[in-house]
């Protein structure tokens, strides 16, 4: 098999061409077919959150490497299927804060737009992996409404459209709730949360650009990077053009067991992200969705870490370590116990 770049194909070309298959993806690691399919689940290949990435991340895997941290983020090991107490499909229950299809408006200043289920690759860890995406996305009509939600309510000044991933949306689509947005005048920032340019940096192309460059409003992106390895070249290059439309980068991460966690990783990846232009914002701890505890660290293993990570880094390198919970008003921070007397 010719290991050719597929750096040169359209974003929707390269998604097309994501790896689903577990021979296909043994194949192109040199890792031996049995050797992997003894790793992995029965439904790996078949149903709803299958295998799926694109080889555009696959080409920032270490060949011949069982235990690669970006190989480990996408396989369905076989782990998934235990089923430990406290793990459950829906973990942040967010329904009771769903108040239109596609809406979730939990914190005051701030509402998440899902537009698409889909997404460049399956994450393992994923919370969002039980989501029942098909009856929750607004269409044509629910547009008005969710507008019409957004005019009543002035105190939300920040909308984040996240998913699935918002940037496997068409730019026709996505330019179209930019404008959308843009008309509702309390609205000072769009955000997007995605993964995508991750996957596949080509996703960064001129038809996006022109979108992002035609906003009245602020635009930030928040990226889903957990390890210095996914930052190449390929990918720093298109960040640099997001920048230069002005566009805020910050990254999120989720801690996960056996990829990234330890606290040279985790500052090393602070360290590329600035040189890259994006500051770290987020260290989420795992949430507790079915099919994922393989990827949960003990409580002390956190609090070791996160030490070790603060005596690593200047400050304003240091992502804010936090937990999602059903019934805070935001992210909840730990490892900042408050002790001002
Ligand atoms: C995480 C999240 C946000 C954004 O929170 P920030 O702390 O502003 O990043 C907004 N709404 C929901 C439902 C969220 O889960
Ligand atoms: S890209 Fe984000 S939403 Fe999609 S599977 Fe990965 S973590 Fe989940």
């Amino acid at each position: 098999m010719i290991l050719k770049s597929h750096a040169s194909l359209h974003w929707r070309e390269q998604l097309k061409q994501a790896i689903t298959q577990v021979d296909q993806l043994a194949e192109r690691l040199t890792l031996d077919p049995q050797a992997l399919a003894a790793q992995i689940h029965p439904q790996a290949q078949a149903g709803h959150f299958a295998l799926k990435v694109p080889q555009a991340f696959v080409e920032r895997m270490q060949p011949g490497r069982l235990d690669d941290p970006l190989l480990l983020q996408v396989l369905p090991l076989s782990a998934e299927l235990e089923t430990p107490e406290g793990y459950v499909p829906d973990p942040l229950q967010e329904q009771a804060f769903n108040p239109l299809p596609g809406l979730i408006h939990k914190y005051r200043s701030r509402v998440l737009l899902t537009i698409t289920g889909a997404c460049a690759l399956h994450c393992r860890y994923c919370f969002r992996r039980h989501f029942p995406y098909s009856d929750n996305q607004p269409g044509g009509q629910q547009r008005e409404a969710i507008v019409d939600y957004l005019q009543a309510h002035p105190e939300i000044n920040e909308v984040i459209l996240s998913g699935g991933d918002p940037l496997s949306s068409p730019d026709a689509h996505l330019a179209r709730w930019m404008a959308t947005l843009d008309a509702v005048p309390h609205i000072k920032r769009l955000r997007l949360h995605t993964r995508f340019p991750v996957a596949i940096p080509e996703r960064i192309d001129d038809d996006l650009l022109a979108w992002v460059k035609s906003t009245r409003s602020q635009l930030v992106f928040v990226l889903h990077i957990n390890h210095p390895q996914e930052l190449d070249a390929r990918l720093i290059e298109r960040l640099q053009a997001l920048r230069a439309a002005g566009v805020t980068l910050l990254n999120q991460s989720v801690l996960l067991k056996d990829i990234n966690d330890s606290a040279l990783v985790l500052a090393e990846l602070s360290e590329r992200l600035f040189d890259a232009g994006v500051l770290p914002y987020y260290l989420h701890l795992l949430d507790r969705v079915q099919g994922a505890a393989h990827f949960a660290l003990s409580p002390t293993e956190i609090e070791t870490l996160y030490q070790q990570l603060l005596s690593c880094l200047p400050g304003f390198l240091v992502p804010k370590l936090v937990r999602e919970q059903p019934e805070q008003p935001s992210k909840t921070p730990l490892g900042w116990p408050f002790s001002t007397r």
